[in-house]
């Protein structure tokens, strides 16, 4: 019989004596997963991931891209359009994608998953368009790792009672709002 080094869970450490690694906690689980989704994205202007859960349990996916069969940005160039909010900022956005939010909630409806009283992960915070969205689908709260223009999103979020929480992967999870 050989010798292990055992570990908590019984399990033998790795080869070379290396540290087991940390078990996740579930918001750096989801998190990390919204984080591997965005990599299947297409758009030119940002990969973003979106991960929605109920009872620790993934329900519905997405990425922002193109509508499915439909050229990429990344075949195509990005269809850039600017548009300016009522604080006078001015943004630019792709029209060719769908935000990772949206395709999340449309990969759902599509397969009749009720979303309903859910949370989403998201590895950037959600825009005003997509926001306005997750209140009406019954999302609870949403995690987000990478602030994107919350001053504007920042009323909407007071009216609507919807939580806005921050989970960085490397640090702990932080309350924002
Ligand atoms: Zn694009
Ligand atoms: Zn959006």
């Amino acid at each position: 019989m050989p010798e292990y080094n055992v570990t908590g869970c019984g399990c033998p450490e790795g080869e070379g004596g290396r540290e087991p690694l940390k078990r996740l906690g579930w918001h750096e689980y989801f998190m990390s997963v919204a984080h591997l989704i965005s990599r299947r994205a297409t758009c030119t202007r940002g990969h973003i991931g979106a991960v929605i859960v109920r009872d620790n349990n993934i329900l519905s996916t997405g990425y922002n891209g193109a509508p499915a069969g439909l050229p990429h940005c990344n075949e195509t160039n990005c269809k850039i359009y600017r548009s300016t909010h009522p604080d006078g900022t001015v943004e630019e956005n792709c029209v060719n994608t769908i935000h990772a939010e949206i395709n999340a909630i449309a990969q759902a409806a599509k397969h009749g998953v009720s979303i309903r009283d859910a949370d989403i992960y998201i590895t950037a915070s959600p825009c005003i368009h997509c926001l306005k969205v997750l209140i009406n689908v019954g999302i609870k709260t949403i995690f987000y790792d990478k602030p994107y223009k919350i001053e504007h999103i920042d009323e909407l979020l007071r009216l609507s009672g919807i939580r806005l929480v921050q989970v960085n992967v490397a640090e702990n999870t932080k309350e924002q709002a």
